[in-house]
């Protein structure tokens, strides 16, 4: 008897689409299938591998709306925000369509002979994603793997899979080999565990939450599997009086609120200067307001709902006991996991909103002194992912940036990601880049050949 997942939409509550759902055999199948495509495919030549992947791309526009709208419905996420993450999809396959043919080595000078290295692909990956932004972070992954010669597994999230499943279907469709892409449905507890521990996978690519991706970590390792991790994070915005502050106050609520707060760079700890906190926060109180939660399908709306009823209960824990509420946004009053942006304030550094990472839109406000308390607080976390500073002396932003431990920083600006640059974290916001140049050098292994002369 097969078992089917429910897959619901979390701005209804209804079922979306009903599933097969995978289990231990099918990754084995998926495997194995990734496992005899790979010697072929690592074979295609480079122009030919590029040129299968700006066809992927190409094909991804073709189907830019139809994904966009399966995303926006199976995540609850604005339909503007969806088409923008289904056009980075296609950018990135375009991006890595460039890499296969400058996938360079080096030569070394020794004597006796010419030295030099290769960048080899290393075989079967496992991919395993998160809900957030489930196409999207899938293709930061399979971009540079796929570019490199390697054959994937991708396990997408059980809550939103139907992105993946089309995928795959377009990969044919855009002249992929059959067994290069591969995707199981499954829970992450089941499917995802018999990846990290089959003897055929030889890397597996993770986002998601520390916790799991601990347990990913000491896993791989029975099989010296390679391992990238994409985690958590509890990223500070940091304001200085001398910053702009009415572009910084309108900035930083689509920088914890976007996605429904459910984004593992939300800048949810904003830090402000003690001598403009009022300033900024009758500033900020006007963009929290003015924020449109509501329906992802209709043009106008900016933030969407919780992704399911579990995770609602998760975020609404952070607002027992008193929580301080100072800005209190609107959420409609309807079936649905909706949950209002709220920004807590006044909130001390070691108070539980303040530490752990929420993943919902609730944001904590935290005066600070003067730069070195800046810095001391905003590096105060396990988390090392992203942050902002927002001033206009150039020389202490720069100051600022270099001192915080942090994989993503970006100044007088909230952007995070961008195809061509690299994106992880410091501390346990995990270990590996995406994105960018170099993400090809953690899809490959490098050899070294030296070829004697004498
Ligand atoms: P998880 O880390 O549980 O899920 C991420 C992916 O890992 C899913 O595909 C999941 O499968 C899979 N997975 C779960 N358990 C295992 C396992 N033992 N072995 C292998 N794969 C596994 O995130 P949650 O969905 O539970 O979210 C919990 C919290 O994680 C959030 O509240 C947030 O704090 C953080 N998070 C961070 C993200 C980020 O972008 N860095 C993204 C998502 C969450 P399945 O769900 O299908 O069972």
């Amino acid at each position: 008897m097969t078992d089917t997942l429910a897959v619901l939409e979390p701005a209804t509550e209804a079922v979306l689409e009903e599933i097969p759902r995978g289990g231990v055999q099918d990754v084995d199948r998926a495997v194995a299938a990734a496992k005899a495509a790979f010697p072929a495919w690592r074979a295609v030549s480079p122009a030919d591998r590029a040129l299968l992947l700006r066809r992927l791309s190409d094909t991804v526009v073709d189907h830019l709306e139809e994904l966009a709208q399966l995303e926006a419905r199976n995540a609850g996420k604005p339909i503007g925000d969806a088409r923008g993450e289904i056009g980075m999809v296609a950018q990135v396959f375009g991006y890595y369509s460039g890499a296969p043919e400058r996938l360079l080595g080096d030569t070394i000078p020794v004597s006796g002979g010419q030295a030099f290295t290769v960048r080899e692909p290393l075989g079967v990956v496992g991919l395993i994603v998160p809900w957030n932004f489930p196409l999207t972070i899938a293709a930061w992954k399979l971009g540079p793997a796929l570019a490199a010669g390697n054959t994937v597994v991708l396990k997408p999230a059980e809550l939103t899979p139907l992105t993946a499943v089309r995928f795959a279907e377009l990969c044919l469709e855009a002249g992929l080999p059959e067994g290069v892409v591969n995707v199981v449905v499954g829970p992450g507890s089941t499917c995802g565990a018999r990846l990290v521990a089959h003897p055929d996978v030889a890397k597996i690519a993770f986002t998601g939450s520390t916790e799991v991706g601990r347990s990913i970590a000491a896993g791989a390792a029975e099989t010296i599997k390679r391992v990238t991790l994409e985690l958590g994070g509890k990223s500070p915005n940091l304001i200085f009086a001398d910053a702009d502050l009415a572009a910084a106050a309108a900035a930083a609520p689509s920088a914890v609120f976007g996605n429904a707060g459910q984004d593992c760079c939300a800048r949810s700890r904003i830090l402000v200067q003690a001598s403009v906190v009022d300033e900024f926060m009758a500033e900020l109180e006007r963009a929290v307001t003015a924020i449109r939660v509501g329906d992802p399908l209709d043009e106008a709306t900016e933030m969407g709902p919780l992704i399911s009823a579990s995770h609602r209960a998760g975020v609404a824990s952070f607002l027992d006991d008193g929580a301080p509420i100072a800005i209190r946004g609107s959420a409609p009053n309807a079936p649905g996991f909706w949950f209002p942006p709220i920004v807590l304030s006044p909130v001390g550094p070691g108070d539980r909103a303040a530490r752990e990472e929420i993943f919902g839109p609730i944001a904590v406000v935290i005066p600070f002194s003067d730069e070195t308390e800046a810095i001391r607080l905003a590096n105060d976390t396990i988390y090392g992912l992203s942050g902002s500073i927002w001033s206009r002396d150039g020389g202490r932003a720069l100051r600022v940036a270099r001192a915080l431990d942090a994989g993503v920083l970006s100044i007088n600006s909230n952007t995070s990601v961008r195809v061509s640059t690299p994106f992880g974290g410091f501390k346990q916001s995990g270990y590996g880049r995406e994105l960018g140049p170099h993400a090809l050098d953690a899809y490959t292994e490098e050899k070294s050949i030296f070829f004697a002369t004498v």
